[in-house]
């Protein structure tokens, strides 16, 4: 059945995706102008959560998946005035009818199955992204997890509490990884070094799981520098984390006792090497946008797989514009198409194309791929480019170095280190991207928003290396970690 939505008098704003990006630029629009129709579709039930906290509700922090929503449907509608439709999966963009089509997929009501048409003024695409799936044999199995949505979260929530409550395969304490448990049982396989299979981790070891982390490349969290990969991979191994590097996992195998193999949930993780007994498999090897929807309404994706825009978030198609993980974006420092999917972004470029809709065109400025990460007790952040190989593409002439510095003064009674790595272009002595890494508290991921703002800019090393920063002994040493490796640096290319 086709019902078709009268077009008021006011402009009307679609928006397709009811996260970050969606909501972000569905309450923006209506604030600057309330006189703006606004309705938005939502596939799923949840909306403006925080995949984000997935890891920790896990682990067992956060204990309802509601305390990751940041404004309730009922507070979208009624307080916000928006017309938000769950349970509504679009199917189809007409862009020279100015129309989508949407089908009720999740309900209470009777109307499921059906379809509606919305005209619209502007539209946003926020479709997100989803976990992708490699194709190794046996990851259909039972027992294959992904971490992508609310609904995967629950899942595994379940399962982990299943598996607490099931006292029959206890096995002897396992030390620092126990915090939770009594008893612990496993093992289980983490397939991905990337920061969501770091999280997991974590959050399944704290349950008392025994982990083991397979890693196609000769190192985890691959974005950051060698040296924060390194005191990640040390500090899972202390935590108890079994990780196999250059472990390229070839098949997610039934066990060895099962009957038949065919339907028999996972029981190992085999790769070229080794066969790994699990009995429950994460798969964390990264996310592809969503742009089915897009493309088959003639929207174009750019080289990195994901919808092209302009500075303003607008497609090819005028009126329509795209934001969050399932668009490209601009990278600070190349000036090149990247795709880089975090919430930030998604955020900050949802809010401008809510602003440009409500009459004040507005960019919402390029990325420089900050990203962070517990691991256990450590934490570590990222920016810019660090890999050489990109920044040679992108027509610099990198050189970094690698320093360790006391977190605070060292007459101070607590305090670490923080490493941080730092590169800077040889000609210009351009700030290109850092990487640092410290004990969790230390500040690793605060301090990384001071070389942020010199890679935003456009700063040299050696202005880097002047920057005004705060000092005090439980905080610092007079010269902070980031001032004493742009010191350094700046001195290696004066050389
Ligand atoms: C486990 C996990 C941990 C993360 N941790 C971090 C972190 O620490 N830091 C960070 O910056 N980022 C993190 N992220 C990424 C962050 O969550 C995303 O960048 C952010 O959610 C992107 O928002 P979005 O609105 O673009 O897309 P999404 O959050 O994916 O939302 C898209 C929405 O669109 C809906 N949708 C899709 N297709 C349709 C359709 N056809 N019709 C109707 N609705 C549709 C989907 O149901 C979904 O609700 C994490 C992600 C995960 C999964």
């Amino acid at each position: 059945m086709m019902g078709v939505e009268p077009r008021g008098m006011s402009e009307t704003f679609v928006v397709v995706g009811g996260d970050a990006a969606g909501m972000a630029a569905a309450s923006k629009a209506k604030r600057d102008d309330p006189e703006l129709e606004i309705v938005v579709f939502e596939k799923g039930q949840w909306v403006s959560y925080g995949a984000c906290g997935l890891p920790y509700y896990i682990k067992g922090e956060i204990q309802s998946l509601h305390d990751l929503v940041s404004v309730t449907p009922a507070e979208f509608r009624e307080g916000r005035d928006i017309d938000l439709r769950t349970g509504h999966e679009v199917v189809a963009i007409d862009p020279d009818e100015r129309a989508v089509t949407a089908e009720i997929v999740d309900g209470d009501d009777d109307r499921v199955g059906e379809t509606v048409t919305q005209p619209y003024d502007h539209l946003l695409i926020a479709t997100g992204a989803e976990a992708t799936v490699p194709p190794i044999a046996g990851i259909d199995r039972e027992g294959v997890y992904t971490l992508g949505s609310m609904s995967d979260g629950k899942e595994l929530r379940e399962y982990v509490a299943r598996a607490r409550e099931d006292r029959s395969l206890q096995q002897p304490d396992r030390g620092p990884a126990c915090q939770y448990l009594e008893e612990c049982r496993g093992p289980v396989g983490v397939v991905g070094g990337g920061y969501i299979g770091i999280e997991m981790a974590e959050a399944l070891a704290a349950n008392g799981f025994e982990v083991h982390l397979f890693q196609r490349g000769d190192r985890v969290l691959k974005n950051f520098s060698e040296a924060t990969s390194e005191a990640v991979v040390e500090h899972l191994h202390e935590q108890d984390v079994v990780v196999h590097l250059d472990a390229g996992v070839e098949e997610l195998a039934p066990a060895e006792t099962a009957v038949n193999e065919e339907t028999a949930p996972v029981g190992a993780v085999v790769t070229a090497d080794d066969r790994v007994p699990v009995e429950m498999v994460l798969v964390g090897t990264g996310v592809r946008p969503r742009t089915a929807l897009a493309e088959s309404a003639g929207i174009e994706c750019g080289e990195t797989g994901a919808i092209a825009t302009d500075a303003y978030h607008e497609t090819n198609v005028p009126d329509v514009y795209a934001a969050g993980d399932c668009a490209e974006t601009t990278h600070v420092v190349s000036g090149a198409p990247v795709y880089i999917p975090l919430a930030l972004t998604a955020n900050r470029h949802g809010r401008a194309i809510g602003q440009t809709v409500a009459g004040t065109p507005t960019e919402g400025g390029p990325v420089a791929g900050t990203a962070a990460v517990k691991a256990f007790e450590i934490e570590a952040s990222r920016t810019g480019i660090l890999d050489h190989e990109r920044a040679r593409e992108a027509g610099f002439d990198p050189v970094s170095k690698t320093i360790t510095a006391n977190s605070r003064a060292g007459y101070y009674p607590e305090g670490g280190t923080v490493t941080v790595t730092l590169t800077a272009d040889r000609d210009s002595e351009r700030v290109l991207g850092a990487s640092l890494v410290s004990e969790y508290g230390e500040g690793a991921v605060h301090r990384s928003h001071a070389i942020v703002g010199a890679i935003t800019e456009g700063a040299t090393v050696s202005a880097l290396e002047n920057y005004d920063l705060a000092y005090a002994p439980p905080f610092n040493t007079t010269w902070d970690p980031i001032l004493v490796a742009a010191k350094v640096l700046a001195g290696q290319l004066r050389e």
